[in-house]
């Protein structure tokens, strides 16, 4: 089977979250299995597209309203990340540092998924499914079906996976004179609630619906930021996959990122020397417990709790534990986070930046990590923490609810909470620090988590199962 997946991230070319993630490694999976996956992200201008090596395979051009755009299809030559990987390159439009946050990103992914799909309208033979990723590229089922210029591609089948629904891409009305002439009659698949809504487009024209966790789809049915209603009346072609994680990123026997690889056999060792390098690196006590939180500091993972709610955990078990943060986003809670650091210096740090290698040296190192969201697709941090051996602290609710088990419930590993407040958070640090200061429980934690299998294998198989069901 031949695969298309067209997304705005994949690791390790463009990554912001955990879009980047999953586009980087589910590819790899599907091509291990005998199929062939490709990834098509915009060209932008990031590290990895300076430390490689690229070969024009395409150029094109097409209008949008009445401004005319040439595009180039290039392609990593020495297929370093196990699958084919295509940027989308358009002039002055796509080629930027960032991903997203510029005022013209509704014109930046109309015209790339134009361009993509202006490009595989010329193959000379068809894909088996065109796998869609979040609303940058959700119109593309809309305009494979309705618009005249790629009636070849009517018929094949699509897939959206959705990531995250708190972002739809809204556009003005006005801006539908971007796409290529389509049937007007249908302006309905593109609107909700007046406005066109590319993610609503993509679920109502996608052959089949997915989101990144089973718990995340029934959520989306009572609250998804105004779509509760679409996901009820499409529920028969949705459903949730949960995430994998990838086996070959993230794995603490191999990881070049961290200090000491370690095992499920030799782990405390290798986590200690981890923990060391981190104290000492960010002026912590290695011996107490270290909890870790790794995100974007936006309210969805409620990042606005965490100023007070580490406060408070550092004022009230004074010298019983240490906390390091990493991570960038609202600038209210960035500067909280920041200018805490002077009462408690010893015990508390705070990194406001994007830094890869340093997760990795986190998820190793530490023993929590705290995970209080209030809306969580699938989380990817709970799942590479566990691997590392460190205790997920969790909210639940969405992929969380469904990766994490209580340490309270038979075989459980976790430690979870309901609702994302203060006091809940409170009553589960307390109970972080008694299941470190309760060493052999500990030990058996660990190892526990590292042995579960959170790798693609399952969940490339519900990928397949699903594009069968379509084609
Ligand atoms: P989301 O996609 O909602 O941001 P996920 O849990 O799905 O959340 O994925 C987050 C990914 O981004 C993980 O790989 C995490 O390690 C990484 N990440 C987030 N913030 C940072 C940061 N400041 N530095 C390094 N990695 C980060």
């Amino acid at each position: 089977m031949e695969i298309i997946h067209v997304s705005a991230e994949c690791y390790p070319m463009a990554k912001v979250g955990g879009l980047a993630d999953v586009v980087g490694a589910l590819p790899k999976y599907q091509q291990q299995q005998g199929h062939i996956a490709k990834v098509v992200v915009p060209m932008y201008r990031t590290k990895f597209l300076y430390e490689n090596e690229w070969e024009v395979v395409h150029k094109g051009n097409f209008a949008m309203e009445k401004m005319n755009f040439e595009f180039t299809i290039i392609k990593e030559s020495k297929n370093k990340l196990g699958f084919d990987l295509y940027c989308v390159d358009i002039n002055g439009l796509l080629d930027r540092e960032k991903v997203y946050g510029y005022d013209d990103d509704t014109e930046r992914f109309c015209a790339f998924q134009i361009a993509v799909l202006e490009w595989i309208n010329k193959w000379e033979h068809l894909p088996n499914v065109v796998h869609v990723h979040d609303h940058h590229a959700a119109l593309i089922p809309f305009m494979m079906q309705h618009c005249f210029a790629y009636n070849k591609l009517k018929n094949t089948a699509t897939l959206l996976t959705i990531h995250n629904a708190q972002y739809q891409g809204w556009m003005a009305w006005e801006k539908a004179a971007y796409l290529p002439a389509w049937n007007t009659w249908l302006w309905g698949l593109l609107d909700w609630d007046n406005i066109v809504n590319p993610l609503a487009c993509g679920i109502k024209c996608a052959g089949k619906v997915n989101t990144v966790s089973p718990g995340y789809m029934q959520e989306l049915m009572e609250e998804a930021n105004g779509l509760e209603n679409l996901f009820k009346q499409e529920y028969a072609k949705c459903s949730g996959i949960i995430n994998g994680i990838d086996y070959i990123v993230w794995n603490p026997e191999k990881d070049t990122y961290i200090l000491d690889n370690f095992s499920v056999i030799d782990y405390t060792e290798g986590k200690a020397l981890n923990k060391k390098k981190l104290c000492d690196d960010f002026g912590l006590k290695k011996e107490l417990p270290l909890f870790i939180f790794i995100g974007r500091l936006v309210g969805e993972k409620a990042a606005d709790l965490l100023p007070e709610a580490i406060r408070s955990a550092l004022t009230l078990y004074e010298g019983e534990l240490n906390f390091l943060i990493l991570g960038s986003g609202d600038t209210v809670v960035e500067n909280a986070l920041m200018n805490m650091q002077s009462s408690f210096v010893g015990y508390y740090n705070t990194q406001i930046t994007y830094n890869e290698k340093l997760s990795h040296l986190m998820y190793a190192g530490a023993d929590f990590l705290l995970m209080p969201s209030r809306v969580e697709p699938c989380g990817l941090n709970q799942l590479y923490a566990m691997r590392y051996g460190t205790v997920p602290i969790v909210r639940r609710t969405g992929g969380l609810k469904d990766t994490v088990k209580d340490i309270d419930e038979k075989n459980g590993y976790g430690l979870c909470f309901n609702y994302a407040t203060l006091n809940d958070i409170d009553i589960s640090i307390q109970r972080a620090i008694e299941l470190f200061n309760n060493n052999n429980k500990m030990k058996e934690i660990r190892k526990r988590m590292m042995l579960i299998d959170n790798s693609w294998i399952a969940s490339a198989q519900q990928y397949l199962n699903l594009y069968t069901s379509i084609i």
